[in-house]
């Protein structure tokens, strides 16, 4: 049984699997690429061939140019099966974003999994993290500092909603970045009870829209770039990370600005971007999400992508689980991505 580093390799352009001629999430074009999911910094333009699910090519197509996408693309359903050079590979959700998957790859008995970005936490919007058994499993690390506690979400909706509350005359202006955070906070919204019109910068709009067209509503949304100011008065308002404490939130009347981000839990960060009201909601696994993942998939060995891997490394090390810090560049939080996109 061949160990998955004989197949599955680190070159300049990401993650490939040498046997089925595709690579995972590329950071240049490529022939073949496997798409986990549409963020930026995983669905890059330009690749020949994509494979993704149905609503992540829907995303790619909503957010790169024409063509952009994948000249030949292939969606899979969940758990369907294609093969590729003797290589079976198989779509898991990865509960991270809409349409958002791990990759499952199978290659003469030995198994190897790329989680992407993963969360385990319930979000309305997607479907759910499902552990893969398998030898090798390929985790980010975002979050893997043990400070990183994500409280539940309906608790953090909970105080933007008291803070509503409590200052009617004031417009609430939440950050969240356009793909997957946005419609999470909306929906989390919805279901604590709020029924009353969202307003949306305009950099928000067009995803909406594409998780509208996949079946996931969200109630009822409107711009908020025609509304006049006074309109906005006891409102929720979303913009982009980059957006809420620039000129566009000051026209707002007296707005509180909060940003629903996992790096909320570092009481610095809220309070260098000016954040009065710091959501700790996350897309990320936490500390705890990711060491239960590693003890749910059950794989000897684990590898890691991106983000604090000494400190997951040295957690698995503890439990037997030998680890690898691929230290792939070109991976980012989506916070910090978009906050650098949107200027
Ligand atoms: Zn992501
Ligand atoms: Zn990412």
């Amino acid at each position: 049984m061949p160990h998955p580093e004989t197949w599955l390799k680190v070159l300049p352009a990401g993650l490939f699997c040498e046997p089925g001629g595709f690579f995972i999430d590329p950071l240049r074009p490529v022939d073949r690429a496997v798409i986990t999911h549409g963020h930026s910094d995983h669905a890059r333009a330009g690749h020949r061939a994509v494979l993704a699910t149905a609503d992540t090519l829907a995303v790619m197509r909503a957010r790169l140019s024409e063509g952009g996408a994948g000249v030949s693309q292939q969606a899979l359903g969940w758990h369907e099966q294609v093969t590729l050079g003797g290589v079976k590979i198989w779509l898991s959700p990865a509960g991270h974003v809409l349409g958002s998957a791990q990759v499952a790859m199978e290659y003469q008995g030995s198994r190897a999994v790329v989680s992407g970005d993963y969360k385990r936490t319930a979000d309305p919007t997607c479907a759910g993290f499902e552990p893969v058994p398998c030898d090798v499993f390929v985790t980010e690390a975002t979050f893997a500092l043990p400070v990183f506690v994500h409280p539940p979400p309906a608790h953090e909706i909970a105080k933007l909603l008291d803070s509503v509350a409590l200052f009617p005359e004031r417009t609430h202006v939440v950050g969240c970045y356009a793909l997957g955070k946005c419609q999470r906070v909306i929906a989390l919204l919805r279901q604590a009870g709020w029924d009353q019109p969202i307003w949306l910068h305009g950099a928000l709009v067009s995803m909406c829209e594409v998780y509208r067209q996949r079946g996931i509503d969200l109630g009822d949304l409107r711009p908020a770039t025609v509304a006049a100011k006074a309109s906005l008065i006891g409102a929720i308002v979303l913009a982009p990370p980059g957006a809420i404490a620039d000129r566009w939130a000051r026209r707002l009347e007296d707005p509180v600005v909060a940003l629903a981000s996992g790096w909320m839990r570092v009481r610095q960060r809220a309070k260098s971007r000016g954040v009065e009201l710091p959501l700790v909601i996350s897309d990320h696994a936490d500390w705890a999400e990711l060491n239960a993942t590693l003890d749910d998939v059950g794989a000897p060995e684990v590898w890691v992508t991106h983000g604090r891997e000494e400190a997951l490394i040295h957690a698995a090390a503890q439990r037997g689980i030998r680890g690898r810090a691929l230290r792939l560049l070109g991976y980012g939080d989506e916070d910090e991505t978009e906050m650098v996109s949107d200027g």
